[in-house]
């Protein structure tokens, strides 16, 4: 069985956020979300239970859902990704509105605050059915599918590990979209003004 075939059955990237016992707005990143009733409209959310957010939102049976725009930051996706709101503050002044007192970051296509009808459970997931209060559209941009995100991921890696083109007089590391390789003889710094002998790679 090739598990991989999994990836290709794609969904967009949320936010969730939620206040947990202490009041304390938290939150997770997360992609797997489905709609599966229209009306009344209800949602199928899948949540590791590993995550505080996860066990937060069992407790406190209501949520937040933003659903990212396709120019939403990586470094927004691994803030709500990659931290635990047990420790970490991912919800930063000033990046949300409160909706019911839930947090829609500003960057949404859309928010959506839900409760939590019944939940079931999956050796690593708690897979919550939920029933949605509100539906707010937000920005007119189109929503982040997690497969391009994935493509974008892999871009911004392979372009970290590869090496720099360094202006060894002024510093100005070049970044358009020719290769080095493929400038002109007669291109000069765009800072310094110095040839293009005088580069080195980092
Ligand atoms: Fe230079």
């Amino acid at each position: 069985m090739d598990l991989t075939v999994l990836f290709t059955i794609s969904h967009g990237v949320y936010l969730t956020g939620a206040r947990d016992l202490d009041n304390r707005l938290v939150g997770s990143c997360i992609d797997a979300v489905m709609v599966v009733e229209a009306s009344p409209a209800q949602i199928l959310v899948s949540l590791n239970k590993q995550s505080y957010t996860a066990q937060t939102v069992l407790k406190t049976r209501r949520f937040s859902l933003t659903v990212l725009s396709d120019d939403a930051s990586s470094d927004l996706i691994q803030l709500f990704g990659m931290n635990t709101s047990r420790t970490t503050d991912k919800w930063l002044t000033g990046s949300y509105t409160l909706t019911d007192d839930l947090p829609i970051h500003n960057d949404a296509v859309a928010g959506l605050i839900v409760t939590v009808d019944s939940v079931s459970e999956t050796s690593g997931h708690y897979v919550l059915l939920c029933s949605v209060e509100q539906a707010i559209p937000g920005t007119m941009k189109n929503p982040l599918i997690y497969h391009d995100y994935q493509n974008r991921k892999r871009k911004e890696k392979i372009m970290s590990e590869t090496k720099k083109w360094v202006c060894s007089v002024c510093g100005y590391v070049y970044d358009g979209e020719v290769p080095f390789e493929e400038l002109p003889e007669d291109w000069v710094c765009p800072l310094c003004g110095e040839p293009k002998s005088v580069f080195v790679q980092e």
